[in-house]
């Protein structure tokens, strides 16, 4: 302890005798006291103004100064100084002025030895506990300071409790890291600081009450900014929601006996917590995981990503028996492009290049960069070899459009394998590999192709390069087909038009649906000459039918944007309708509202024209679009077509009814006909007919059906439509 060695107490002997002086000197002749002497008042006060005294024994009878004198200067100027007054008067009069002046005691000459020892044995247990305790507080006052400023300067925030949770004190760091003046805190309830979601969550911790092995360790929880605070501090910009990463340490403070004046639990008087502001290693994490994850340049998953999609595509498609595909790609001549002009437009050329191939994919589908110009492409539902071919095919039509960089155009080529996933392997490494062997044949084939690993897959492609030469070749080798599905009348089942639903008959495939080759004869521009095909053949089957005895048939053929805008598309109908010798009201026109959207001028001349002539127009898939009544109003339509997905969720979901609803008004107001798609169930009919739609088509009536087959029914409709359903129906 340092207050146990205390030096010795300075005292300083007054008198005007010198006698009295020695006596008294000899008779406190002590280490603990230093004794100093003054032969009367004037010395004694020279002495007093130049060092500091802890104790004066004090003569009051003195020729020049006098004790009383004496007494009052003390008082005044140095009132810590203990005094014993030693005098020969001993009447009341002169003790009590003598104390109320500020003598701490008082002795009589003449004394007895033991008696001026005792009482300045007394003096000195006194001043020595005084000097203890000015010590002590001392200590304590610097002390405390010490800590307010390590609290203060703490980059923490800091904060106590009181037992309902309220701020009691915080500490500087709260303005820069939480907005709030600590004036705004002090006296709030915590939770301003905690978001509404998280209240439950985090208010145990915030308000942590236990304390020792079960207080709040480093748990990390997010507090909230002040609300729309001004942002001073930077680093604090990035976080959304104004929310801020920390990680907290909290403890419950109690009291030791407990306090009764204290309501709440016994002894609790709140928490004490330190939050740290973790915002910047959070980011840092995040950054330092996005790097793990990715490709810098182009920003795609890199080889530990891929390997991981994989993986759960793998397991995925064990649990929902499809496929996995894994393409890998090389670019073919990317290294002349690095070479000749430098890495820096290599690298650009790469970074647009991943973009375009990115943009072919649907969500779901993984395109990671594995090496230089190598790329990666997971397809992890893959329904058959089909839709793979076609994705392939899609890629490599996009890796052969020129790549503008500084203004000069760009070529190059990709060459891809594909390995399946049961058949050629199940593990990330397996399908690589495989991938890749697939990836050099088909290099060595001539480049800018496409090759599967499994040698079955290959001789199904080895015939044809592409399915784009497939589809040319289609239309020459008649393999192309129409089915037809029945739209009827929901009252008397009487049919009234045929919907013509294009089909591919793939030699190696099998039927492919629309969905599987139309996307790819868009974009190759084929979709003209088979849209052309397929209102000529329909055209040709209304023929057919009318003169086979059905006169009121009608045929509706669906249109793709790309036929819709091409030049001469009214040409192409009226002469279709010339050649079969059909008025203009024999054919109906599917278009979706994004198709008449995509340019709503040339739309409306188009149809407008074709209009003039009879021909009728449907809206498809009506209400999944651009339900705007203001273009229906302008433009010649004659139908709607409620999409088939409000249909089959009709009375699992109330907002598509109101859909429904809503679209049946429309037409009725409209004055336009109605029919609802996909009708699958009776109870869909039921209640399509109970909210006033009159036409229907859907499995429920018929499935598409070939040209035969679609004669047959229409025969037998003719007949007796009733009995049709009810066979269909129980079939
Ligand atoms: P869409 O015009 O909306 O045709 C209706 C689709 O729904 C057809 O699919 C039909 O088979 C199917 N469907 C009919 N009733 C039901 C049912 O009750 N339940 C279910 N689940 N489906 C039903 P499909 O034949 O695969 O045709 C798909 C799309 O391809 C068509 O949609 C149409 O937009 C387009 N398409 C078909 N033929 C041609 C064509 O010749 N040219 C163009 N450009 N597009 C065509
Ligand atoms: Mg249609
Ligand atoms: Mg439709």
């Amino acid at each position: 302890m340092p207050f146990s060695r205390v030096k010795a107490m300075k005292i300083l002997i007054i008198d005007d005798e010198k006698e009295m002086i020695e006596s008294e000197r000899a008779l406190l002749e002590r280490p603990e006291y230093e004794l100093h002497a003054a032969l009367g008042g004037i010395e004694a006060l020279a002495r007093l103004e130049s060092e500091h005294f802890d104790l004066l024994l004090l003569d009051m009878k003195m020729p020049d100064l006098d004790g009383f004198q004496l007494l009052d200067i003390l008082s005044d100027r140095w009132p810590d100084i203990q005094v014993i007054v030693v005098s020969g008067e001993d009447s009341f009069d002169a003790v009590s002025h003598a104390l109320h002046r500020g003598a701490n005691d008082f002795i009589k000459k003449p004394y007895a030895p033991k008696e001026l020892i005792t009482i300045v044995e007394n003096a000195y247990q006194r001043w020595k506990l005084e000097g203890i305790n000015a010590r002590i507080s001392q200590h304590i006052r610097e002390s405390e300071k010490l800590h307010r400023f390590i609290v203060d300067h703490s980059p923490d925030f800091i904060y106590v409790l009181d037992h309902e949770g309220k701020f009691i004190y915080v500490n500087d760091r709260v303005k820069p890291m939480l907005g709030y003046e600590k004036e705004d805190l002090i006296g709030q309830h915590f939770s301003v600081l905690l978001s509404e979601e998280d209240l439950d969550k985090f208010s145990y911790f915030v308000a942590e009450r236990r304390t020792g092995e079960r207080m709040t360790r480093n748990v990390e929880i997010r507090l909230r900014r002040k609300p729309d605070e001004e942002r001073r501090d930077d680093r604090y910009r990035d976080f959304e929601n104004d929310m801020i990463p920390i990680e907290l340490n909290a403890m419950g403070v109690y009291n030791e006996e407990s306090d009764e004046n204290v309501p709440g639990e016994k002894g609790f008087h709140g928490t004490y917590g330190v939050a740290r502001d973790i915002s910047e290693r959070k980011s840092a994490e995040a950054t330092i995981q996005y790097q793990a994850y990715h490709d810098l340049l182009t920003g795609l998953p890199n080889r530990a990503l891929l390997e991981d999609r994989i993986r759960v595509a793998v397991m995925q498609s064990k649990r929902i028996k499809t496929m996995v595909a894994v393409l890998f790609l090389d670019l073919d001549a990317f290294k002349k492009i690095n070479d000749s002009l430098g890495h820096s437009i290599g690298d650009s050329f790469l970074k647009a290049m991943a973009n375009r191939l990115k943009a072919c994919l649907r969500e779901g589908d993984t395109l990671a960069r594995f090496g230089g110009d190598e790329f990666v492409v997971v397809l992890p539902y893959a329904r058959n070899e089909a839709n793979v071919s076609l994705v392939a095919e899609k890629l490599l039509s996009q890796l052969r459009k020129p790549v503008e960089i500084d203004g000069q155009e760009l070529f190059v080529t990709g060459s891809i394998g594909i390995a399946l996933c049961p058949g050629d392997g199940q593990t990330m490494d397996d399908l690589i590999k495989h991938a890749d062997i697939a990836m050099y044949a088909a290099k060595a084939a001539g480049k800018n192709c496409f090759h599967y690993c499994s040698e079955a897959m290959n001789a199904k492609h080895v015939n044809h390069l592409s399915m784009e030469q497939g589809l040319h070749r289609a239309l020459k080798n008649n393999e192309l087909l129409i089915e037809y599905q029945p739209q009827v009348d929901i009252e008397s089942y009487q049919i009234v038009a045929m919907e013509a639903l294009l089909r591919w008959e793939h030699p190696d495939y099998g039927r492919l649906s629309p969905s599987e080759f139309i996307p790819l004869a868009e974009e190759s521009g084929l979709i003209i000459q088979i849209g052309e095909w397929v209102i000529i053949e329909a055209c040709r089957q209304i023929r057919e039918w009318r003169d086979m005895g059905r006169q009121d048939i009608r045929v509706s053929v669906n249109l793709s944007a790309l036929q819709l805008h091409q030049e001469n598309i009214v040409e192409t109908v009226q002469q279709a309708l010339q050649k079969a010798q059909l008025p203009g009201d024999a054919l109906e026109i599917e278009l979706t509202e994004s198709v008449l959207m995509q340019d709503m001028d040339d739309a409306k001349r188009k149809l407008d024209r074709l209009n003039a002539t009879g021909v009728k127009v449907a809206i498809d898939d009506f209400g999944t679009g651009y339900s705007s009544l203001a273009y229906i109003h302008e433009l010649p339509v004659h139908t709607l077509k409620i999409d088939q997905g409000f249909v089959q969720r009709m009375n699992r979901n109330a907002a598509d009814n109101s859909v429904i609803a809503a679209i049946i008004a429309m037409a009725e107001g409209l004055n336009l006909d109605l029919i609802a798609e996909g009708v699958e169930t009776e109870e869909q009919l039921q209640q399509l007919k109970e909210m006033g739609c009159k036409n229907m088509q859907g499995f429920l009536y018929s499935r598409p059906l070939p040209k035969q087959a679609a004669a047959e029914l229409l025969a037998a409709n003719d007949e007796d439509a009733r009995f049709r359903v009810i066979q269909s129906v129980a079939g």
